[in-house]
């Protein structure tokens, strides 16, 4: 997709960007830089360390990947077979397959080679790949450290290294894999540091990494948040499947985003879906890359209208105009919350966030409300609804319990790099049904608008109106704000 930009500054030809990059650009329908794009591109041509706050949504993975195509194709400099000269380290295998194609989108026009690497896959075809010239590799850090160990890859080539998203590195346990890899690097190098926050852990590796970096940050564009509905209903865990189905029937949502809490739930959910007539797919760690693939397209495509997916899986998903999301359970995280919702109201269209709230979650609710600054509308659950006579709570889809910041989130300290273990066909979930009714943008009312809360009903914990917060994405190096 292409952001839109309203920041009407100077063109892409005033970067200093090679002229082959600069008719890549234009392929790809940019005709201006976005602020991080403005800012990261000369500093990283200029050489030396960067340091940058920017979420995904920002076009951060073109300020990376357009100076070091310049830097690499004007470097008379020949990498060799399983050598590259470049490095992008990267917290999934989405972001991974996301990145490498963008570098393949803007270096088309330059005779550099591109690889991406990531574990649930066959390593051998990666064996094979790395018998040939590797400019760049995109890669997880797990599976990168499976080739490292069988010696299939030399990194002493390295004249440049990206860590992108490096707080989600960190989260993901990930920090001893990216110390092993920093330590079979060349001490002279490059090095550049993306991450949307800020805390003590990727402060210490900026400063171990870093060299005098140069810092840019930007802000989440504005418009992307202010135009999100956020709304919210209190609802018991046992009656949230039965709800979800009735609202996307009654909504007539064809898109929507639903993230849960465990993988397992994400299957539960999606097989609940699917009985209930509604296409539906499940997206976790636990898939095979291929599942998790076809999936995605499937929800994209519009032959899936729910996708299932837990705040690891769907990092890095990068949908137009997705109009609703859902929070079938809060994150523990409240990060995560704004990482989830990010997902809708993209590129200036509206979207609604719907979060399923149970009684143990509200200290989730409170958390969220502290850092986005704002209240989450309460919404009474229409009277449509009847909830199921039999209660539907498995004793593993208990609502997350109050455990604070401290409790593992899902998918915590599991490598990307290693191969997925049960593989199932995702896709296979999605193939019943044929997409129906109209298109999603649509279809796709906020449930806000449509249920306003009843006058003497049940007191609304949040009764005021959101507001915007131009606070909430300002991500400065050294706070956790986004
Ligand atoms: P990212 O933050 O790197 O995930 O990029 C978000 C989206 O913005 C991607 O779909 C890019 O294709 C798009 N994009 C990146 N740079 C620009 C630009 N200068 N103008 C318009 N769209 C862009």
């Amino acid at each position: 997709m292409t952001v839109e930009n309203t920041l009407a500054g100077p063109g892409f030809d005033t970067l200093g960007l090679a002229d082959p990059i600069l008719r890549a650009i234009a392929d790809a329908g940019y005709t201006t830089p976005t602020p991080i794009q403005a800012q990261a591109i000369p500093q990283v041509i200029a050489g030396g360390d960067l340091l940058a706050a920017a979420q995904t949504g920002t076009g951060k993975t073109a300020g990376f990947t357009l100076p070091i195509l310049h830097h690499l194709s004007t470097k008379a400099v020949q990498a060799r077979p399983g050598r590259p000269r470049c490095l992008i380290l990267v917290p999934t295998r989405e972001l991974a397959a996301q990145v490498e194609e963008s570098v393949k989108t803007y270096g088309k026009y330059l005779p550099l080679t591109s690889m991406v690497m990531f574990g649930g896959v066959n390593i051998n075809p990666q064996f094979k790949a790395l018998k040939s010239r590797v400019d760049i590799l995109v890669a997880t850090p797990g599976r990168l450290l499976d080739h490292l160990g069988q010696k299939t890859i030399d990194l002493s080539g390295v004249e440049i290294l990206v860590l992108d998203e490096a707080d989600r590195m960190l989260d993901m346990g990930f920090i001893r894999d990216i110390k092993k890899v920093l330590a079979v690097l060349p001490k002279q190098r490059q090095n550049l540091l993306f991450s949307a926050t800020f805390s003590d852990e990727i402060r210490a590796l900026a400063n171990g990494l870093l060299h005098n970096p140069k810092s840019v940050e930007v802000a989440r564009r504005n418009t992307t948040v202010e135009v999100i509905e956020q709304s919210m209903h209190r609802v018991p865990q046992a009656h949230k499947r039965d709800l979800l189905a009735h609202l996307i029937k009654h909504h007539d949502w064809q898109q929507v985003l639903v993230f849960t809490r465990t993988k397992h739930g994400a299957n539960k959910l999606a097989e609940k879906l699917i009985k209930d007539g509604i296409t539906a797919a499940a997206i976790h760690g636990n898939k095979s890359q291929g599942a998790r693939t076809k999936a995605l397209a499937s929800f994209k495509d519009g032959s899936v209208r729910v996708l299932v997916a837990t705040d690891i899986a769907a990092r890095g998903i990068d949908i137009d105009q997705l109009p609703q999301v859902v929070n079938f359970e809060l994150p523990n995280v409240p990060e995560d919350y704004v990482h989830r919702i990010g997902r809708t109201g993209r590129a200036g269209t509206t979207g609604s966030a719907l979060s399923l709230v149970d009684d143990e979650e509200m200290s989730y609710l409170r958390d969220i409300e502290k850092l986005i600054k704002r209240s989450i509308v309460r919404v009474e659950i229409e009277p449509g609804f009847v909830p199921p006579a039999k209660a539907d709570l498995m004793s593993d889809e208990r609502p997350p319990r109050p455990q604070g910041r401290g409790a593992p989130r899902q998918g915590a300290g599991q490598r990307s790099g290693q191969p997925a273990r049960q593989g199932q066909p995702g896709g296979r979930n999605a193939s019943g049904r044929a997409p129906q009714g109209k298109p999603a943008a649509g279809g796709a009312r906020p449930a806000a608008a449509k249920a306003a809360p009843k006058p003497g009903a049940q007191p609304a914990s949040h009764p005021r109106k959101p507001r915007p917060s131009a606070a909430l994405f300002s991500a400065k190096p050294g706070t956790r704000g986004h």
